[in-house]
């Protein structure tokens, strides 16, 4: 599958949930993943998405760890079924 596509369901999923999925352009923070995902109760997740078998550069792994330092939960999605995993866990979250 690929990144558009991905970015596409991932929008229509959360949306769904009552949340957004917004394409994140960072200025200077370069390498920060694809799409900041904003959830009822202050809930935030940042996701990167990939076409299927896309790894993650070294940049985008470093900005991943410095994130995940901080606390917040973030993804790499790059199918149908990493897609359907991430969207579990931000249901799970809601309960
Ligand atoms: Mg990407």
């Amino acid at each position: 599958m690929n990144e558009k596509l991905i970015e596409k369901k991932l929008r229509e999923k959360i949306k769904e949930l009552g949340g957004r999925a917004e394409k994140f352009i960072p200025t200077y923070f370069v390498g920060a993943p694809d799409r900041i995902v904003l959830m009822p109760g202050g809930r935030v997740y940042w996701v990167e998405t990939k076409s299927t078998g896309d790894k993650l550069r070294s940049i985008q792994q470093t900005r991943k760890r410095q994130l995940e330092k901080l606390g917040f939960k973030c993804y790499k999605v790059d199918s149908k079924q990493a897609l359907d995993r991430f969207i579990e866990e931000v249901k799970k979250d809601v309960d």
